[in-house]
């Protein structure tokens, strides 16, 4: 799925409560903290071989946070997590597909949403 160069492109980011980026399409997208943590994909939390995850949700406190978000280049952040975990680099194009990817699934509890009004 090819994305527009506007869909890749961000405004503004946010973690007070939430991971909140606008997009450069004008797309506000919320992403709940144990969701991404969850979802990391560096080699720690999913096998490079294999592309399976390894790691445990379980494993995750529920009150999980962000400590720490820096810019990777202009493609990605990388995340600073509250339970010490910062090699995950997130990049706009992953983050924007698991927002495309939940919106087209339908509302679901703790899964990347619209501002809700
Ligand atoms: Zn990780």
């Amino acid at each position: 799925m090819a994305l527009s160069i506007k869909k890749r492109k961000t405004r503004d980011i946010v973690y007070a409560d939430d991971l909140t980026i606008e997009w450069g399409d004008g797309v506000v997208a919320h992403y709940p903290f144990f969701y991404l943590r969850d979802v990391c994909p560096c080699a720690t939390c999913v096998d490079e071989m294999s592309g399976e995850k390894v790691l445990d949700a379980k494993s995750i406190a529920a009150n999980i946070h962000i400590r720490k978000a820096d810019y990777v280049g202009n493609y990605a952040l990388r995340i600073q997590w509250s339970d010490g975990h910062d090699t995950g680099i997130y990049s706009f194009r992953f983050l924007r597909d698991l927002f495309d990817l939940s919106l087209e699934r339908g509302p679901e509890p703790g899964t990347p949403h619209v501002t809700e009004s």
